[in-house]
């Protein structure tokens, strides 16, 4: 078995067999040819069900990941979608009580009138999700680190209390990407991913992946779903996804060493009132996140002392850090977070997100620096 760099470079990679090109080509064809005989010899028939870029997108992620396949979407978003329609009405769902706005906003508008039965949990607490455990749970959500406040959740502890209940584990692995996590080794059976983040790794793609354990019935009724539903990704964007992730390792470690520095910086600067980085000693998921993460990613928040007023005049001074949402590209960026997301955010109001991009570490502690004075 190859290395993670290595499979980031060679797997769902092939020379062009027709022409001896190393970069791939786009495949934009919408409908493959059929022979005389009605079979499909190049395995693609039609563009919803499977396209070269796509397919290759997949395998590289399904090695990447250490699982038996995965399944490319039109967003990370898209993704999710597909995992919760695979449930039926009546079927419970644990989701974490601090993540990505947007899936939350999904359960809450979308799936609970749907009919799906939906617990928000701070899933830090090993306790509380056996408590909001119940016979009819059929899933649980987990992001760790989590969006906006890099909670740590204990892959293996939330594993085993899932499978005494007969419960799928769906781990978001977008923050920490395969070279920092694998969860599907922790015990985790699903795994999401937005690429639009770390995997693309550009700020010009949108897409998500799920990667499976196992082939069983619910990666097999994802997948039929996401054919019949169409929630596919372009040819284009799965080409880019997978140029981005010939990089991926060397990024994602530049990018997280960056950030520990810059948090540290953070920490004892009197205008900041606290760090959420789990790289910290002091954060108090550091030593869960120190068993299952080799680093601790390139994405951090943190509080400017006062309120909204104070954190965005912050937002506001930034000469390198760009204020736009998101993360995981090459320019760092910086956001007020609980004034992007809904009414009703439990985000802090004092709270700025930052996204470490490729610039100088020093370049960037100075920016901040002149920022907070
Ligand atoms: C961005 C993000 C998503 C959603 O991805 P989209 O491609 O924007 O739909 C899901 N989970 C996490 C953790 C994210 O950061």
């Amino acid at each position: 078995m190859t290395k993670l760099e290595t499979q980031a470079i060679h797997a769902g990679h092939q020379v062009d067999p027709t022409t001896g090109a190393i970069t791939p080509p786009i495949h934009l064809s919408t409908t493959f040819e059929r022979q005389p005989d009605g079979a499909y010899p190049h395995g693609y028939y039609y563009a919803r069900s499977d396209n070269p870029n796509r397919h290759a997108l997949e395998a590289s992620l399904a090695e990447l990941e250490g699982g038996v396949e995965a399944a490319a979407f039109a967003s990370g978003s898209g993704a999710v979608m597909t995992i919760l329609q695979a449930l039926a009405p009546g079927d419970h769902v644990i989701a974490p009580d601090d993540l990505y706005f947007g899936i939350r906003l999904l359960l809450q508008d979308v799936f609970t009138p749907w009919g799906l039965a939906v617990n928000f949990v701070d899933t830090t607490n090993l306790a509380a999700v056996k408590q909001a455990l119940q016979t009819n749970t059929r899933l649980v959500l987990i992001e760790t680190p989590s969006n906006p406040l890099l909670k740590i959740t204990d892959i293996r502890g939330l594993a085993g209390l899932a499978h005494e209940v007969g419960a799928c584990l769906v781990c978001d692995n977008t923050i920490a990407t395969p070279v920092l996590q694998r969860p599907l080794d922790l015990g985790a059976d699903l795994v999401i991913h937005a690429t639009t983040k770390y995997l693309g790794g550009h700020s010009d793609v949108l897409g998500g992946l799920v990667v499976a354990k196992a082939n069983n019935e619910l990666w097999q009724k994802i997948k039929h779903i996401r054919q019949i539903g169409g929630a596919v990704p372009s040819p284009f964007e799965c080409w880019l996804a997978l140029r981005g992730i010939q990089t991926l390792p060397y990024r994602v470690r530049a990018q997280a060493d960056t950030a520990r520095q810059v948090a540290q910086f953070l920490q004892t600067h009197p205008a900041v009132e606290a760090v959420h980085y789990p790289g910290l000693p002091s954060h108090p998921g550091h030593p869960v996140a120190a068993g299952q993460m080799e680093k601790f990613g390139g994405l951090f928040s943190f509080q400017v002392k006062g309120g909204q007023a104070e954190a965005m005049a912050v937002a506001a001074r930034v000469k390198i850090f760009i204020r736009a949402t998101s993360f995981g590209g090459t320019h760092s960026l910086i956001e007020h977070r609980a004034s992007i997301e809904a009414p009703g955010t439990t985000t802090p109001e004092n709270l700025l997100r930052a996204s470490i991009g490729l610039e100088n570490v020093d370049d960037l502690i100075e920016d901040l620096d002149q920022a907070l004075d």
